[in-house]
């Protein structure tokens, strides 16, 4: 099984034909279908599982109604999108119309549509074939060395997951970030969302990445996570409201939420699978503030900072009363 897997990814990006210039495809090919579907158990398991709880079907549901804007497929439904039960905020695509999204990204997002534009973005990287430029080139000897261990056997099955995890952990190039960003904003405001999200969710995991750092020792271990294989930062974020702005849509309301999908997140584990954290989605009562509520945050640091981030608040701001934030509890 991990002997054929490492062999068949080898063979289908060294022996691939040179493949169109840059852009948008018309549909999924079935050398890419074939590809995909050979590597996504192996990559489901690489990064903790599918989770199955209650929130699965939401994301799915999402993320086919943006990749149908793709064209790639007419009712999304050759799109196989995957909710992953990993502690690592992040997101990706391989080959073949499979789409994978973090239970820890899905916690640190605030509306649905925030989901819609990493759903977009990943499907705009289908879309536009980025990761067969990539196989041929950055690719080729971690290929070749997984095709030597194969032809050897030594340590099968280390070196074809290694191989399946480098399909997602090698970056992209800067502009093909740029191009899969402003795809994802065409799709998902296609599909009737608003294309502000973009940008929120860009800013709340560069904020999440600068405390996860600050507060280093924090779970993840080795996984890549979305700010080790997408260039972020403020540019992007800046760039992403350019795009919005260029929709003609105006921006929702300033403090305006999506109640749905945060009650949607109650209850989603958070952390390392089994260590007993999970999202709590609590309403905010006229006596609460920043600090009593962030008190009750299940870290023994950066409780009020964490609790920022995670809710995507400015640290200046009064609560309001009535609205609803997300808490990270012990089960
Ligand atoms: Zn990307």
């Amino acid at each position: 099984m991990t002997r054929a897997l490492a062999v068949l990814l080898a063979a289908s990006t060294i022996s691939s034909p040179v493949l169109a210039q840059r852009g948008e495809v018309r549909s999924i090919s079935p050398s890419d279908k074939q590809q995909g579907a050979a590597a996504h158990p192996q990559l489901v398991q690489e990064f903790g599982g599918a989770y199955r709880g209650p929130q699965a079907a939401f994301v799915t549901r999402v993320g086919q109604r943006v990749a149908v804007q793709s064209g790639l497929s007419n009712a999304g439904s050759d799109f196989t999108v995957t909710l992953l039960d990993s502690p690592v905020e992040n997101a990706f695509a391989i080959p073949g119309g499979y789409v994978y999204v973090t239970r820890q990204l899905l916690a640190l997002m605030n509306s649905e549509a925030e989901l819609a534009s990493v759903m977009g973005h990943e499907v705009g990287h289908v879309a536009a074939r980025h990761s067969a430029g990539r196989n041929r080139t950055a690719q080729g000897s971690a290929i070749a060395a997984a095709v030597l261990g194969a032809v050897t056997g030594s340590s099968l099955a280390g070196r074809a997951a290694s191989t399946v995890a480098q399909l997602v952990t090698l970056k992209y190039g800067r502009d093909q970030e740029y191009q899969a960003d402003a795809l994802g904003v065409r799709y998902m405001t296609a599909a009737g969302y608003n294309p502000y999200a973009a940008g929120d969710i860009l800013a709340a995991l560069d904020d999440s990445t600068g405390l996860s750092q600050q507060a280093a020792g924090q779970a993840g271990g080795n996984t890549p996570t979305w700010a080790s294989t997408h260039p972020n930062g403020e540019d992007r974020v800046r760039r992403a409201e350019k795009l919005a702005a260029d929709t003609g849509k105006p921006r929702p309301p300033q403090g305006a939420q999506d109640t749905a999908f945060l009650r949607m997140l109650n209850g989603l584990p958070y952390g390392p699978a089994g260590a007993g954290m999970r999202v709590s989605v609590v309403t905010v009562g006229p006596r609460d503030t920043v600090d009593t509520l962030s008190s009750r945050m299940a870290f023994p640091s950066y409780k009020r900072e964490r609790f920022l981030v995670l809710n995507g608040l400015p640290a200046d701001q009064p609560l309001k009363s009535g609205s609803l934030v997300k808490l990270i509890v012990r089960s």
